[in-house]
């Protein structure tokens, strides 16, 4: 059992809205460097995982935080692990990092890396990042030059720590972001190993946005005597998001989705599949309907994945029809709609997948798409965020598709089904109150062993 210094804290939205008190940054205790930084960005107020955070790993401390991309937890661990190395300079030792950042996928590494580099500007340090896909050949010329802060994701970093291209025996701080997803992507066998890896002294900082058993399991053989900080749940962080369903046969989903884009014609269009092959039929079937679109997805090259993201994020190519590797940790302002061409198997990834919009401030749209063999889905979606999604009546595609099954009071009279998502098994928590930090799954989807062997990365 791992004994807690707890802080609850009460939400942020998908963008990190600042701690509810008056903190500033400047009353963190931040080295003058890395404030210089934070003015540049504009950023004066700390997020609250930032706020709570931060003294706590100013300190040394283990941290277990509970808290999904957008809230701030990037610079939640970046600056106080910058100003770690920066209070004990030393010159960068080949192949020996000082600090390890894990994380699930190639574009949160990317950014990560990224944040350091913003964060960390007027700060003597060096950064890499590492992930498959490209060569190896440029990341084990980096790393035999030496870099103080080491950012990765799970299978390169092991190819790279095998083949002694990496040495892992002077990692000071250990971050492992993204829990949950990693696990869910089937890594956990690599983080395992991994750990075995770093020197048994060192800082430990585990981020999750859910906390179910079998992420605690890994935490207890990763953090010692942890502070634990929480934002709420990624379940209850999408009020600010207007959130409809449209029932549609399947065969007319292209159709519909090539009606909304035309709908909204200002902002960028997000548009998410399950599968890595729908992704590339859909641009081309909408491709037909006159509508440009890009696609990214876990076959295509860390090149073409990079591209089409950099076009999106540029406004060059409008519409991205993604699989779940953009579900989480892309950070692409002006996104106005987010489509759920496909409804997720996992609840959650539904939540992660409409918080790419309505950041910064900003109201957002998120429509799904729900043919008749995904009503479960559906219902297992609105258990987790516990409220109805509003039905959109009236679209163009509508008359031909299945309705859902109505009481008959409601039948043909055009007034939304008024859902009532069952409760919560397992006893969802309240945002702040309870002391059950677990966010448990639901629909038959957990973190089950056989869950870890079902899942993997291979249909994003
Ligand atoms: P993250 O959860 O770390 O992915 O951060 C989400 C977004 O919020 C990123 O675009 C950050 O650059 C931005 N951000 C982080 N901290 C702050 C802050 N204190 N004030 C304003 N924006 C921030």
């Amino acid at each position: 059992m791992i004994n807690y210094t707890t802080v609850t804290l009460s939400a942020p939205s998908t963008t990190p809205s600042t701690a509810p008190s008056t903190i500033k940054f400047t009353d963190l205790s931040l080295v003058e460097p890395l404030l210089c930084a934070l003015n540049e960005k504009n950023y004066t107020e700390p997020s609250p995982i930032q706020a709570k955070s931060i003294p706590f790993l100013l300190q040394g401390r283990d941290l277990i935080g509970i808290a999904q991309t957008g809230t701030g937890k990037t610079a939640a661990f970046a600056l106080p692990i910058l100003q770690r190395l920066a209070a004990h300079p030393a010159p960068a030792t080949p192949k020996r990092p000082r600090v390890l950042v894990l994380a699930p996928t190639r574009e949160l590494a990317a950014q990560i890396q990224q944040s350091f580099s913003a964060y960390g500007k007027f700060l003597k340090l060096s950064s890499a990042v590492v992930f498959g896909g490209v060569s190896i050949s440029p990341q084990i010329r980096t790393l035999a030059r030496g870099v103080d802060i080491l950012i990765a994701t799970p299978g390169r970093l092991q190819d790279l720590e095998r083949s002694k291209h990496v040495i892992l025996d002077k990692v000071e701080v250990f971050v492992l972001d993204e829990a949950d997803r990693m696990l869910d992507l089937g890594f956990v066998h690599e983080i395992k190993r991994i750990i075995t890896k770093l020197p048994p002294k060192r800082q430990s900082l585990l981020f999750s946005a859910t906390m179910p058993p079998a992420i605690q399991d890994l935490a207890s053989s990763i953090v010692h005597n942890p502070a634990r900080v929480e934002v709420t749940p990624a379940a209850s962080t999408v009020e600010r998001i207007k959130q409809h369903v449209c029932y549609v046969n399947r065969h007319d989903k292209a159709k519909l989705l090539v009606h909304f884009i035309n709908q909204h014609p200002q902002g960028l269009v997000l548009v998410f599949v399950r599968m890595k092959h729908m992704a590339n039929k859909l641009v081309d079937q909408i491709a037909k309907d006159g509508v440009k679109a890009e696609a990214i997805h876990g076959n295509k090259s860390q090149a073409a994945r990079e591209r089409a993201l950099s076009n999106f994020r540029a406004g060059h190519s409008r519409v991205l029809i993604a699989t779940d590797i953009a579900a989480r940790g892309i950070d692409v302002k002006g996104i106005a709609l987010v489509v759920n061409f496909d409804l997720p198997e996992e609840p959650e990834s539904y939540v992660h997948r409409i918080g790419r919009t309505a950041r910064a401030g900003l109201d957002g749209i998120a429509v799904a798409f729900c043919d008749s063999s995904e009503r479960n889905l559906l219902r297992n979606i609105e258990r987790l965020i516990r409220r109805p999604i509003s039905v959109l009546k009236g679209h163009p595609l509508e008359a031909s598709a299945q309705g859902p099954r109505e009481p008959a009071a409601y039948a043909g009279s055009g007034i939304d089904r008024p859902h009532r998502p069952a409760p919560r098994h397992g006893g969802f928590r309240s945002n702040s109150s309870s002391n059950n930090r677990t966010a448990p799954r639901t629909g038959g989807v957990g973190f089950t062993k056989a869950g870890f062997a079902r899942s993997g990365s291979s249909r994003y």
